[in-house]
């Protein structure tokens, strides 16, 4: 590809409609600085799907400058497997009149080369001609490899771990049982202490695992059928065990069968219900409910914690996000509990969401389709 273009990365003006013109003029002098930093542009006719890509724009589709390149042909482009999600985000896009952010790999058209572009863009009413979509499109391949030899290092390292921790394990069972029938209190305490430091260890390590998969859009689910109220009333005595500085009570529901993956629930509803303790005082109360809706079971973790802005409620379930607040700011963390929680939940093909007053507590729920198969 070339990256020294002496030519400056100019619009096909020719091929579009004149009533255009002074959009154009104001996009050649952005097109200098677009250029230089080998970003492409591309125009789209609203009703008559009208496309005006840049010259970069073709490059990065693997077309040659001098080529057409129409909507469509940049679209056959994408990898079968991303081809119709991206299409559908731009059918929104242009429906709905919303921002467009996506990102997604192609392989060009004559150079055959693997790329992963990011696209963005917005609509644009004219008063002059009809309405377009105009935006951007940027080479990230590098920025997605980097990120993938990052999630590979970590679930390596985490799954590393993982391992002598997990016999770690079953050596401190083992050790409470022996120290449980000598009545050595002093080693029951000791021991007791050990296994929650032992388990949060665990539990930060499976939430690494999970984020390099949930990063390299791995997420397996091992599907079994289980009892939800079980493994809330577990989790409930996990966490009890963990931290008794909260009161936490289980409001009752009836018995409801599941067939999902029992460890990735397990670990959703640890996640919740420990940042419901980290972000409220001590002594107050948490809650886990759940209900029948349809043909789906909502299970909602309620706590009378800090509650969290409207500003962030959008944010919160994206990698590595944090709410930043004096009240926040000594609370340790790294910001991947709730982006874990929806990539899970996502794969489970349920729904993820927050209601929350900020000083007064938040109420985070989400689905599980009960027919789960
Ligand atoms: P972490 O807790 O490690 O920062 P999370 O992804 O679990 O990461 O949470 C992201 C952010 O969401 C937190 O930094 C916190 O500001 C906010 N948050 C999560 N749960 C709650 C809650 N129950 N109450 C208030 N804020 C919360």
């Amino acid at each position: 590809m070339d990256n020294n273009n002496t030519d400056r990365d100019t619009l096909p003006k020719d091929n579009l409609i004149s009533e255009y013109s002074e959009l154009f003029q104001a996009i050649d002098v952005a097109t200098i600085a677009l250029d230089s930093a080998n970003v492409g542009i591309w125009i789209i006719e609203v009703e008559s799907r009208k496309f005006s890509p840049s010259k970069r724009t073709k490059e990065l589709f693997g077309y040659y400058p001098e080529n057409e390149m129409s909507f469509e042909e940049a679209l056959l482009q994408i990898t079968e497997k991303h081809r119709a999600n991206v299409n559908k985000a731009i059918e929104i896009s242009f429906k709905k009149h919303s921002y467009l952010f996506i990102e997604f790999p192609v392989i060009g058209f004559h150079d055959n080369e693997n790329r992963w572009l990011s696209l963005t863009g917005g609509f644009n009413s004219s008063n002059v001609g009809n309405n377009y979509f105009s935006g951007i499109v940027i080479d990230i391949t590098e920025q997605k490899q980097n990120n993938l030899r990052r999630s590979k290092f970590i679930g390596m390292v985490s799954h590393e771990l993982k391992t002598p921790l997990t016999a770690l394990n079953a050596y401190i069972q083992m050790l409470n049982t022996w120290a449980t029938k000598q009545k050595d209190s002093f080693a029951i305490g000791t021991m007791s202490k050990v296994d929650r430091q032992v388990k949060k260890m665990i539990n930060m390590i499976n939430n690494l695992l999970n984020l390099s998969g949930a990063e390299a859009g791995k997420i397996h689910l091992n599907k079994q059928a289980f009892k939800l109220n079980e493994l809330i009333k577990e989790v409930i005595d996990e966490t009890l065990f963990m931290t008794s500085s909260h009161k936490i009570h289980m409001v009752p529901c009836e018995m409801i069968n599941v067939v999902a993956d029992r460890d990735k629930i397990d670990q959703v509803l640890v996640n919740l219900l420990s940042n419901a303790a980290k972000y409220s005082e001590k002594g107050t109360s948490i809650q886990i409910a759940c209900a029948l809706k349809d043909n789906c079971v909502e299970l909602s973790v309620i706590d009378q914690g800090l509650g969290i802005a409207q500003q962030d409620i959008d944010k919160l379930f994206l990698p590595h996000y944090r709410v930043e607040s004096k009240e926040t700011e000594r609370i340790p963390g790294f910001g991947i509990g709730l982006y874990l929680c929806a990539e899970i939940v996502k794969k489970h093909k349920g729904n993820i969401c927050v209601e929350s007053e900020l000083g007064k507590g938040s109420t985070f729920k989400f689905t599980l389709p009960v027919n789960l198969i």
